[in-house]
């Protein structure tokens, strides 16, 4: 017997949801992530990966991965600080740390789990956190479980910044003041504005953490986001992800050999949760010495996104006001885009409509990622198909 306490609370919900458009039905992938997908049967240009340099199917990678597998075998064994430290995990942070230039690096087993590790390894219930209002649901749980005092700044309004940053610190109420902040925010490709965010840091005293998923691979030649502004003596806390540019699995944080020694006894999935597997880190190992010897695929995505845009643009789309490959195209009502991010899949486009609650009322999208991966000729149908539906559910003229 099964709690009937549970099931109807599950059903109601589920229901709730399905009632409200809200419930998402899982879109399930035949074979590898690519500027190409096949979703049961049905071949689709993938406009909607986080795949940014096409490393999450390639070959180099995989020779890595398998080698490593027939050397450390397929998983680690167990957490880290047991003995599921294994020497290709040591090696994967070396080359981290010296891929952003940081005194020291550690690994984590998602982006998810290095923001829920880090953040409460550094702040408690006697500090403050001034967090921008569209940071990601990770860093929004990690604050929230270092039981800090969270206080919401407008999205990258740095007078709000400031005013806030000066308050808390006045108050003398907190111990510690941290400022974080996504790197690139991933909704709508716009970039921190680090300069002014160290300026006000130094001038408080505030620690500096940010959250590089979205900028890992893309921003600074490859390097991230602080690597972009020169900034990396100025920002304590460098988070990222391995899953997205880099097209493995996994996260970091990367600091000052002081901070990655403490993590490594208090972040709780690095003491908790098995490593990392021995195939990703070799994988990611590979991405990065790819990454540190050429510029090859950044360039490309680069080149990419901005056809992309000059394209849509030129179709008369709202493509909002990315600085990065990331591409909004803002259609506003969110019905009207999740048609039109439906009838994109049924010319052949595959790229998913972002709606409240993820994005503010009002201003629902369909996103683009395009991708090193892609060719000129696949952007080329993605714009022929955004215009024919622009134009059939009248978006555009
Ligand atoms: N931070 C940001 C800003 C992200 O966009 C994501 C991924 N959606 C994460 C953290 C989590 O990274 P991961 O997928 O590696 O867990």
């Amino acid at each position: 017997m099964t709690s009937q306490k549970l099931n109807s609370f599950l059903e109601q919900n589920l229901q709730d949801l399905k009632d409200n458009g809200l419930y998402n039905e899982i879109d399930i992938l035949d074979g590898p992530n690519g500027a190409e997908i096949s979703i049961q049967g049905k071949k689709v240009i993938n406009m909607s990966s986080n795949n940014y340099l096409g490393f999450s199917n390639d070959e180099r990678l995989k020779v890595k991965a398998n080698e490593a597998t027939d050397i450390y075998g397929v998983g680690a064994g167990a957490v880290r600080t047991i003995n599921g430290t294994q020497a290709i995990h040591e090696e994967l942070e070396t080359k981290l740390a010296q891929f952003k230039q940081t005194e020291a690096a550690v690994a984590f087993q998602s982006g998810f789990n290095s923001n829920m590790g880090a953040i409460p390894a550094v702040m408690t219930k006697n500090d403050a956190i001034l967090s921008d209002e569209l940071n990601h649901a990770s860093i929004i749980d990690g604050c929230r479980l270092s039981g800090a005092k969270v206080i919401r700044v407008k999205h990258q309004d740095m007078d709000d910044l400031r005013a806030k940053a000066k308050e808390a610190v006045k108050s003398g109420q907190y111990e510690k003041v941290m400022y974080i902040t996504d790197g690139v925010f991933s909704m709508d490709g716009d970039v921190a504005k680090l300069p002014e965010i160290v300026e006000i840091a130094e001038e408080f005293d505030l620690i500096t953490y940010v959250d590089d998923a979205h900028g890992s691979g893309v921003m600074g030649k490859g390097a991230g986001t602080v690597k972009h502004f020169g900034l990396q003596d100025k920002v304590d806390l460098q988070m990222g992800t391995l899953s997205k540019a880099v097209g493995v699995v996994g996260g970091y944080v990367a600091g000052t050999q002081n901070l990655i020694d403490w993590l490594k006894v208090r972040a709780r999935p690095f003491l908790f949760s098995t490593s990392l597997t021995p195939g990703a880190s070799a994988a990611i190992i590979e991405a990065i010495d790819i990454m540190s010897n050429s510029t090859d695929e950044h360039d490309r995505l680069w080149d990419n996104g901005r056809y992309l845009k000059e394209g849509l643009k030129k179709l008369g789309f709202d493509i909002g006001a990315s600085e990065t490959p990331i591409t909004p195209c803002i259609i506003g009502d969110e019905k009207l885009t999740q048609t039109f991010s439906k009838r994109l899949t049924e010319e052949g486009v595959y790229a998913k409509s972002i709606v409240f609650p993820t994005v503010p009322r009002g201003t629902g999208r369909v996103r683009n990622m395009p991708t090193a991966a892609h060719t000129k000729e696949q952007l080329d149908t993605v714009l022929a198909v955004y215009e024919k539906v622009g134009k059939e559910l009248n978006v555009i003229q």
